[in-house]
């Protein structure tokens, strides 16, 4: 077996022979623990006839510890100054390809019938850049692509919200934008210390699998996500005050949005956090009609 990019002093020397200096604006946290890795990677689940997808591979710390476990990895780098050295640590293997691009924009799924066609099972495993840890989890999920699901790494803080359950103060639009298309929990806790440079945030792993169809039915995806995220618009608030100053204007009354959440049996002075994603299913359903 190579020897592992992960560690303080092979990644230290590979810095240092490229003079590559840390973009804190495309957060660039490498990790440094081969531990970490490994467990990582264990929670995907992967094996010899997997894919894996992996955004922003840096040095190649988790990439090598994929590229053993799995069939073959695709991995996105936004920051052209890291190719040619993930030409040179990643050389050992001959399952790995890197794209030069910012996932934001790339088209994921037009990579995945190029580089998987003969590989079914693929999960998306990364140490996410904090500044857009949720884009890209949502970009993956909304554009519905063939994956099993993802194990990412990110802010501890960001976690806690995607795994929250109703009535805990965690618990918002985010949490169920993600629970609408994945079972989410949290499988690992990671300190600060395993980190070059070292974060200011604590880090946690997630595990999302995606349901094979959503757990509610509601009758636009659209206007359903709309709902949720007025809904805690101001979390203070009741969800008949919150709805009534965020929903589109000029569409339906006060009185109609009463009307549907007595429908959807809903009490108006009730609190978005209060809600379940089936009450939340209720509620857009019934209001649909007035905004449709
Ligand atoms: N995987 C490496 C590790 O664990 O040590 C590096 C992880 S570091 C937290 C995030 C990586 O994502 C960096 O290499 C950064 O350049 C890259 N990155 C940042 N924004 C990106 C984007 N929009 N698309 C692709 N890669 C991005």
């Amino acid at each position: 077996m190579n020897k592992d990019i992960a560690t303080p002093a092979r990644t230290k020397e590979i810095m240092q022979k490229y003079g590559f200096s840390f973009k804190k604006s495309l957060g660039q946290n490498f990790l440094i623990d081969p531990n970490i890795l490994q467990n990582i990677v264990g929670h995907a689940g992967l094996t010899k006839e997997h894919g894996a997808i992996e955004i922003g591979p840096g040095i190649g710390a988790l990439t090598e510890h994929l590229a053993r476990a799995s069939k073959k990895v695709v991995a996105f780098e936004i920051d052209q100054r890291l190719l040619p050295i993930l030409d040179d640590t990643l050389s050992p293997y001959d399952n790995i390809h890197i794209r030069h691009s910012d996932v934001l924009k790339a088209d994921v799924r037009q990579m995945m019938e190029a580089e998987f066609a003969d590989i079914k099972d693929i999960m998306v495993v990364a140490n996410l850049p904090y500044y857009v840890t949720t884009p890209i989890i949502l970009k993956l999920l909304m554009e519905d692509l063939p994956i099993k699901g993802l194990v990412v790494m990110l802010q501890k803080e960001v976690a806690d919200r995607i795994a929250a359950k109703p009535g805990t103060k965690n618990y918002g639009s985010l949490s169920i934008a993600i629970q609408y298309y994945t079972e989410a929990s949290t499988v690992m806790i990671v300190p600060k210390t395993v980190f070059i440079p070292q974060p200011n945030v604590d880090s946690a792993v997630i595990k999302l699998v995606k349901r094979e169809k959503p757990p509610v039915e509601v009758t636009d995806e659209d206007f359903f996500f709309t709902v949720t995220r007025s809904s805690f618009a101001q979390r203070r608030k009741t969800i008949l005050n919150n709805l009534t100053s965020q929903l589109p204007d000029g569409k339906a009354k006060k009185e109609d949005i009463l009307k549907a959440l007595e429908q959807a049996g809903i009490e108006p002075q009730r609190r978005g956090e209060s809600l379940s994603i089936p009450e939340f299913a209720d509620l857009a359903n019934a209001l649909y009609p007035y905004f449709s």
